[in-house]
């Protein structure tokens, strides 16, 4: 039995989508059956947040429908040139129907969002499960709302995982032995009164995880646009290597702390069930890939290290640190806070104009500076130790660096650094695990 899922990336266009028929075609062997969970097609949930808004002004959104329908119909097109595009039509005119009855109400709640981003997951699938029948592979299209109960938390919504197992035991486990491969959805779910929801963004692991814990999948392949994850993010780092071997505990921090790749709450299930995560790449399938696992083996003392941008930094008494504690939006935000006796440093991750502005607030007439800074995160086995923890200081040596602290999080050590100098501080650490290796 095996789980995978594929994130927008690999699903982005008809190319991506020939690399996972042929990923998929090569698992129909699998004992016990595949399932495979997809994410809308690269760029379309940001499309179609877009679109509910322009909506909820009661503008005219036939322009941005059409091109999200031409896209969804120029891949299928390309992918299946022959193909009646029948399932995908409906998927669309009931997408067409929806938001246009939004744009003429003028409004958008969370509920009808979630109605609207629905269709991104709902339209890859219909066009993978199609071209998957037109090359003759024997699939099934299922809608995972039909199992994946949630509460009514529009947009990011609580899976409810007792109702869940039920439902997936009696309707999709039975499937899966059909020799059929299962075509479905991350990201989406449905109350149970049928209401769509979605699980937040980047849901699609988590779902993956859910359903391969429940189907008790041998192991739950995350296939991506890089091979596993790596020492840093590779956008930053030129010379970032996949990590072969990585402790749930270490992905999960490394995850809160900027590394994208996982969403956090896709360990969760998997480390219940003991099934070990394997990121991929869809592009390089032949690539090992990083195999996320209970206890990791590996003997590297840092993994690797991540960064949180757009933080603020204050240094303050214990009164005002309490104060900023007792701001909803700025507690929700502390991203990192260390203490003495009497005096305070509190880092904020200011990524939005609501946090950015609530902390100008509190803190006007208090005379206090907010310093710009990036959150580094060094995350490994042996973060910990002291000759380790000495070579990271020395590392960030020529860096106006505010701190450095090991805060709470087992595997990892964290530095604020001044923000302009994030990325360079990011690869002055990165070397000291590629001199390790
Ligand atoms: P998907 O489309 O498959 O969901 P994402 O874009 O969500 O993929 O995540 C993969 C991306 O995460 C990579 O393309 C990479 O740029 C970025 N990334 C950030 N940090 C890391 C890291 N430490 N290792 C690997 N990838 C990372
Ligand atoms: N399509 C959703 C998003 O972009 C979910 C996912 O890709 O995991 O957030
Ligand atoms: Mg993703």
């Amino acid at each position: 039995m095996l789980v995978m899922k594929f994130g927008g990336s690999s699903v982005k266009d008809a190319t991506a989508l020939r690399r996972v028929a042929s990923i998929v075609a090569n698992s129909i062997q699998e004992q016990g059956g595949t399932v495979v969970v997809l994410s809308a097609t690269a760029g379309t949930t940001d499309d179609l947040i877009t679109l509910a808004r322009s909506a909820a002004r009661a503008e005219n959104c036939t322009s941005i429908i059409e091109r999200i329908a031409d896209r969804h119909r120029a891949i299928l097109s390309e992918l299946a040139p022959t193909v009646l595009h029948t399932k995908l039509d409906e998927v669309l005119s009931e997408f067409r129907s929806y938001v246009n009855a939004l744009s003429v109400l003028g409004e958008c709640t969370d509920q009808s969002l979630d109605h609207v981003t629905a269709f991104g997951e709902r339209l890859s699938t219909t066009i993978l499960h199609t071209a998957l029948v037109d090359a003759g592979l024997p699939s099934t299209y299922f809608d995972v709302r039909r199992v994946m109960r949630t509460d009514d938390a529009f947009c990011a919504a609580r899976v409810e995982m007792s109702d869940t197992l039920t439902l997936v035991g009696g309707l999709l486990a039975p499937l899966c032995t059909t020799g059929q491969v299962i075509v479905t959805q991350g990201f989406i779910g449905s109350t149970k009164d049928g209401l769509t929801t979605t699980l937040g963004r980047g849901g699609s692991d988590y779902t993956c995880a859910i359903l391969g814990s429940m189907l008790c999948s041998r192991e739950i392949q995350i296939w991506t646009d890089v091979s596993g994850v790596y020492s840093a993010d590779p956008r930053i780092a030129g010379d970032a290597q996949p990590i072969t071997e990585l402790s749930f505990s270490e992905v999960r921090e490394m995850a809160l702390f900027g590394a994208k790749v996982l969403h956090p709450d896709t360990i969760a299930p998997a480390v219940e069930a003991e099934i070990p995560v394997v990121v991929l790449n869809t592009f390089h399938p032949e690539d090992h890939g990083t195999r996320i696992v209970g206890l990791a083996s590996s003997g590297a003392e840092i993994h690797a290290v991540s960064i949180v941008r757009s933080c603020s930094l204050v240094r303050c008494n214990s009164l005002i640190a309490d104060q900023l504690r007792s701001t909803h939006v700025i507690n929700k935000a502390i991203i990192l806070e260390s203490k003495s006796i009497e005096s305070s440093m509190i880092v904020v991750h200011t990524s939005t104009s609501e946090s950015a502005l609530a902390l100008e607030v509190a803190l006007v007439d208090t005379g206090l500076i907010v310093n710009r800074v990036v959150l580094l995160a060094v995350t490994g086995p042996k973060v910990m130790h002291q000759h380790v923890m000495s070579n990271i200081v020395e590392s960030l040596a020529p860096y106006n660096v505010f701190c450095i602290s090991s805060g709470s999080a087992e595997h990892t050590i964290f530095a604020t650094v001044a923000e302009e100098q994030g990325n360079e501080a990011l690869r002055s650490i990165h070397d000291l695990i590629r001199h390790h290796h």
